[in-house]
């Protein structure tokens, strides 16, 4: 099944946040499932909403409520490479008996499962990190395409899910959607009886929750009924459905003053400070400073999970040159206004190294700065100066149309430098 080809969008909640997340979910505490989905799709984010399912025990719920509102919606589905031979042909299913047209699977990378479980056992030593690179990170770049997404959580499944409300804004300013948040275990079926919808088959096995096959089990009569995915262990979740801090996201975080500026908006920032004792093979969305990566670099390099690097005024980029890759943002610390040493940084990993991924600006960023470090190679920028934040959400930066010191191949310096004048 191939991915269909979606241009990134912005996200776009104006009229969600002008509503006020939480005044929605108190519009719609008694709304049924069916409401609160369809007023999903045609009021909140319409055309930018997407499913992603297990295509589990309950899943045929959601997705029959899907087909009646919208069969064209984007499903998505996990395809880790550790379901049940059932749970693949149960797609097949529900995709033809509801009428679903626009079903993908997402595949983690060859190379992560190649460089980080190349024996296929990651699930019993590390199973944060095996959901991470077979359940994380193939879906990333697929919830970046959409304003927000449509789950099939419950209340009742876990203790930590027991104050699930219908919508959700996650810290990068996405929307989770719950219709099914307050159905009871016996809603659930009486609603796949009342619709005549197909059983998972492992359902009458005793199977109540089903994930990858090595992680779940049979659940015994009374337990919660996700009592048997990743037994035993101290896990309850796979990592998708945690906002970026680790918890469920909260509808309270929607007034959260944001510093990080990228792509014109200021968003929550998704990356965090190195605190010292933190391990180098478990750090997650930290940006860690370039002595301590040096100092652990085996460490850092095996760890599965997205890294920053953090450059400050004395260090030098090209000691990690070879390993700049690795890194899903690279921080430079300006320090004071006059201090030059980052640019030069912001050049060499641009335009030498190739660098695409995101090169911050930290420290203090003024606004007469930020238009010069935009040619640097400058993508993002961490700004608390509050006219600097007028300027940016205004779009009032100054142009910069004279360069002395040419950046690339398209800006034309001027200046006294005799190769530099022209022959008349
Ligand atoms: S559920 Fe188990 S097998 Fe599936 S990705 Fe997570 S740890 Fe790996």
């Amino acid at each position: 099944m191939a991915l269909p080809k979606l241009a990134p969008v912005q996200p776009a909640h104006d009229k969600l946040r002008a509503l006020g997340i939480v005044a929605l979910n108190g519009m719609f505490d008694d709304m049924d499932a069916l409401g609160v989905l369809r007023y999903a799709i045609s009021d909140v984010l319409p055309d930018d909403l997407a499913i992603v399912s297990s295509f589990g025990a309950d899943s045929a719920v959601l997705l029959h409520l899907v087909a009646q509102v919208d069969p064209s919606m984007p499903v998505y589905f996990l395809e880790t490479g550790k379901h049940f031979r059932e749970t693949l042909d149960y797609v097949e299913t529900l995709k033809k008996h509801l009428g679903l047209i626009n079903v993908h699977a997402i595949r983690p990378a060859v190379a992560d499962v190649k460089r980080f479980d190349p024996n296929g056992d990651l699930w019993e030593t590390d199973p944060d990190s095996c959901c991470h690179i077979r359940k994380t990170e193939p879906l990333e770049p697929i919830t970046e395409q959409f304003g927000g997404w449509v789950t099939g959580r419950k209340r009742f499944q876990t203790k930590e899910r027991g104050v699930l409300p219908h919508f959700e804004l996650t810290s990068d300013d996405r929307i989770k959607v719950n219709p099914l948040a307050y159905f009871t275990d016996a809603d659930v079926n009486q609603y796949k009886i009342d619709h005549g919808l197909p059983e998972h088959p492992l359902f009458a096995k005793g199977y109540k929750s089903i994930g990858c096959a090595p992680c779940t089990s049979v659940v015994a009569e009374g337990e919660d009924p996700r009592a048997g995915r990743w037994r035993g262990l101290n896990k309850k979740e796979c990592g998708i459905h945690f906002d970026f801090n680790g918890a469920i996201a909260s509808p309270m975080t929607a007034a959260t003053r944001h510093t990080l500026w990228k792509n014109g908006a200021f968003i929550a920032d998704p990356f965090h400070e190195w605190t010292e004792g933190s391990d180098p093979a478990t750090a997650s969305y930290t940006h860690v400073p370039l002595a301590v990566f040096l100092a652990n670099k085996a460490a850092f390099l095996a760890n599965p999970h997205p890294l920053g690097l953090l450059v400050s005024p004395g260090e030098s980029i090209e000691d990690v040159e070879a390993d700049v890759g690795r890194f899903a943002s690279i921080a430079i610390k300006f320090p004071g206004f006059t201090d030059g040493r980052g640019y030069s940084t912001a050049r060499l990993l641009s335009q030498r190294y190739q660098y695409a991924n995101e090169i911050r600006a930290i420290g203090d960023v003024l606004q007469d700065q930020i238009p010069l470090m935009r040619r640097c190679g400058f993508t993002a920028f961490v700004v608390t100066h509050e006219p600097t934040r007028q300027a940016l959400i205004e779009d009032r930066l100054p142009e910069v149309a004279l360069f002395y010191q040419p950046v690339g191949t398209a800006e034309v310096p001027v200046g006294t430098r005799p190769f530099l004048r022209r022959v008349h």
